[in-house]
């Protein structure tokens, strides 16, 4: 019996210990009792001497052999991820690993994963060391159909007179030590059960699936029912400037790609995934997008590009079993292309060979629960681990990775201008100067007029505000009274669709007073806005438009917000209404009008990176407008082309604010320059590098007794703090209690990384001793306060 080191599917600190008959190898799935359940588990390797007891040592259940074992690389991706961002291994492992494994025993993963190889083609098997042992022994001669199964899959006669004497298995038996994998057509003609014989010798181990020959005929795991795209573009200077720097990189690289939405990023993207594939026939590269729902078109752009290519897409939106079919494909090699959402940093990827960060700045590359990494940097470790380039693009880059770029540690390619079409001007309506705005409209004039503009010329208008429902609050004048929840710290959003009032945080829902609950006043009325009473708002300002709106409440049926995006390309609709869900991506061809209603709150917000992120939006929202170069042909049979030019309209209380003066010109570089002015005198990232101490607890009085102790622990560890760590005091989450639950952290701030993940070693193993009754985590890089 040998002892493992196995991490196992549970929120535990460290590795287990369990034995099993032979040794494994590292990085082998497994199945392991803990506790009455039987769990997941990654092999790390065998354990050295065991600190169980031995009578407690407890045996692996069962082998997922299947599945081939994961890499060294990618065992330490995970223990890095684990170790930086101060989380089980479990955890991450659990993260890491598609959900579907952790449910499914070993006899289900090889029946996938046969029935995987069954929808491709071709589908062939080889004998492993193991299977060509067990197989010796265990097979008697007598059993001839089976005997030249074993045979044909390359089993080894052990001598002569062992094998049976049939003339036509001899000829198998001659050929050379490793014959071709033997196809599943061919092992049925020897043997009428082949199939279930196979399913049961993969999960012995005895035989391995083998992926898909790259050059064999796939089919894709993405549906594929895209036209074929005539040849690629010729590159434009820049283009190809960046397509050349990346190529011609060797070893570890991070490149910067700064151009604006339709300055031809995902082009040098699909080039450099070309050039790295054609270099390579194994080569994997992996792109990472923001949201795939809303970028539909990116996949889309790679399965035309690449139609012979197997692609994986890995998101949370696939059922279980689908994205493990999408997990293995990448694992196992077959997909060579990987396209994903954050999740997809931690898929493994055994010949990787270029990552692409689309959007880099995208907020939601950051988990915010759980195992909070932030997948754009984990990408960037990858890349420094396999000694490959990694790509970042945006038109606004986050702070962090623009000042890297400044000091030379990333390499900045830019792309001037839009490859076609034009940016659109953009205006800024003075809110306070406004004669409808000043009389309660939630349009202004110059609005208006631009709206109508394009309603006159068959142009569409795309309006975005970032609050869903009706109004944020309710109301009463007389009394002051507000409509807030009563379990968290928020108002209740008022829907007017079903009369109801909602918490966005909580869920709680009520039904809208008759009477103010206070004083008893008939007068309660809706304040601010929302999706829903600006929807209502044009409706009655342009009576012969087509309006839709999307936002999370409209996406709730499934399909719908991709059938409302449909009914915007087809031209069924010439005003879109959304949340920021539709700034992005989307590349509708006769929007000319894009206007943001007041949005203002992000230039006010306690956020450090509020302005970033709004200076972010309104660039890619104004990204929509304009996208069509050349004249249209024929679009839902208008064959106009766009007469306006393209135009952005921002209504805004703040017109002279330096955030919007920068978007006006089109000046990110301009923007950052202000902006990392203002983070360095505040010594904030990137100058510094943060945590949070998150934490909370329905009594607020045992929060506090926490956080009072999780300072002095911190005060306690005197080596780092000594060179320049700041532990502030506690202060309330921006969302102070959601649910009846109080939140408070603590943070803390370094300028050096690695001063501050010593400490924080130190006081979390500190804090886990403490053995507290409140929910806390540490956020390392927090995103959000
Ligand atoms: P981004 O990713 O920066 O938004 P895209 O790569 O999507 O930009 O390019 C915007 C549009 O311009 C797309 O329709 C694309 O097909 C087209 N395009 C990009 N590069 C070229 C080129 N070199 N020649 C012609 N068209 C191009
Ligand atoms: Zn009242
Ligand atoms: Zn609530």
């Amino acid at each position: 019996m040998t002892l493992h080191r196995i991490a196992v599917d549970a929120p535990l600190w460290d590795a287990l210990d369990y034995l099993h008959a032979r040794t494994l190898p590292r990085g082998c799935l497994v199945r392991v009792p803990l506790g009455r359940q039987n769990v997941l588990g990654v092999v790390l390797g065998p354990a050295e001497n065991s600190t169980a007891p031995e009578a407690s040592l407890r045996a692996v259940s069962e082998v997922v052999s299947a599945v081939p074992a994961l890499d060294a690389l990618w065992l330490d991706l995970l223990l890095f991820a684990a170790t930086y961002y101060q989380r089980p291994l479990g955890e991450l492992m659990a993260a890491a690993l598609p959900t579907w494994l952790r449910h499914h025993g070993a006899a289900a993963a090889a029946k996938r994963v046969i029935a995987g190889h069954q929808r491709r083609e071709p589908q062939a098997f080889r004998l492993t060391p193991a299977g060509d042992a067990a197989l010796a022994q265990q097979l008697s001669p007598r059993h001839v159909a089976l005997w030249r199964l074993a045979a044909a899959l390359g089993l080894k006669p052990l001598q002569a007179s062992g094998a049976p004497n049939a003339a036509s298995t001899q000829a198998i038996i001659q050929q050379d030590a490793a014959p071709p994998p033997l196809q599943l057509d061919a092992a049925r003609r020897l043997h009428p059960k082949a199939a279930a014989l196979l399913r049961d010798w993969v999960v012995q181990g005895w035989v391995d699936a083998v992926p898909d020959a790259p050059q064999g005929r796939v089919r894709n795991l993405v549906h594929s029912a895209w036209p074929q795209s005539p040849a690629p573009p010729a590159l434009q200077a820049a283009q190809q400037a960046a397509v050349d720097a990346v190529c011609a990189a060797r070893g570890y690289a991070t490149f910067l790609l700064f151009g604006v939405t339709g300055s031809g990023k995902t082009e040098v993207y699909l080039q450099l995934v070309a050039h790295v594939l054609a270099q390579n026939p194994q080569a994997q590269v992996l792109v990472l997008t923001p949201e795939i729902n809303l970028t539909p078109q990116l996949v889309q752009r790679f399965a035309e590009r690449f139609p012979g290519e197997q692609l994986a897409v890995l998101h949370s939106g696939l059922a279980e079993a689908e994205r493990f079919d999408h997990w293995f494909a990448a694992h196992s090699g077959a997909a060579r292309i990987v396209l994903g959402t954050r999740l997809a940093a931690l898929a493994s990827l055994p010949q990787l060979a270029l990552l692409v960060v689309d959007e880099e700045h995208d907020a939601s590359y950051k988990q915010q629960e759980g195992a909070r990494y932030s997948a754009r940097d984990l990408a960037v470790w990858r890349a420094r681990q396999r000694g490959i380039a990694v790509v970042l693009g945006s038109a606004t880059p986050s702070l962090e990775s623009w000042r890297a770029a400044q000091r030379g540690r990333y390499r900045l390619l830019e792309l001037p201008g839009r490859a076609s079409g034009s940016l659109p001007a953009v205006r800024l309506l003075h809110a306070g100067q406004d004669p409808l705005l000043r009389q309660g409209g939630l349009i202004g004039q110059v609005l208006f007029d631009a709206i109508e503009q394009r309603l006159a010329h068959g142009e569409q208008s795309l309006l975005f505000l970032n609050r869903r429902g009706y109004a944020p609050v309710i109301r009463c004048p007389d009394c002051g009274w507000l409509s807030d929840c009563p379990h968290c710290d928020a108002h209740l959003v008022y829907h007017r669709t079903d009369r109801s009032l909602r918490c966005h945080h909580c869920g709680h829902r009520a039904a809208v007073p008759r009477a103010c609950p206070d004083c008893g006043s008939l007068d309660l009325q809706p304040l601010g806005r929302g999706t829903q009473r600006v929807e209502e708002a044009l409706a009655v300002l342009f009576p012969q438009a087509r309006i839709a709106r999307i936002d999370a409440d409209t996406a709730r049926r499934k399909g719908a917000a991709q059938a409302g995006f449909a009914q915007m390309h087809a031209g069924e609709v010439d005003i879109l209404v959304g949340t920021q869900m539709i700034t992005k991506g989307h590349d509708f061809q006769r929007v000319t009008l894009v206007a943001a209603l007041n949005p203002d709150a992000g230039l006010f917000t306690h956020d450090l990176r509020g302005p970033e992120r709004l200076f972010a939006q309104l660039m890619q929202a104004a990204g929509r407008a304009g996208r069509a170069g050349a004249p249209l042909a024929d679009i839902a049979g208008h064959a106009v082309a766009p007469s306006s030019a393209p135009e952005m309209v921002v209504q805004t209380a703040y017109p002279e604010h330096g955030l919007y003066r920068a978007l006006v010109a089109h000046d990110y570089p301009g923007f950052a320059a202000q902006e990392l002015q203002e983070r360095m005198h505040a010594g904030m990232p990137p100058f510094s590098y943060q945590a949070l101490l998150r934490a909370e607890h329905k009594r607020p009085d045992v929060l506090e007794a926490f956080l009072a102790q999780a300072i002095e622990l911190a005060a306690a560890i005197s080596g780092p703090l000594a060179c320049g760590l700041m532990v502030y005091p506690p202060v309330p989450a921006s969302l102070a209690r959601v649910a009846n639950v109080h939140r408070q952290h603590v943070l803390v701030e370094g300028g050096d990384r690695a001063g501050l993940q010593e400490f924080l070693q130190h006081w979390r193993s500190a804090l886990q001793h403490a053995k507290a009754r409140v929910r806390w985590a540490i956020d390392v890089d927090p995103t959000e306060f």
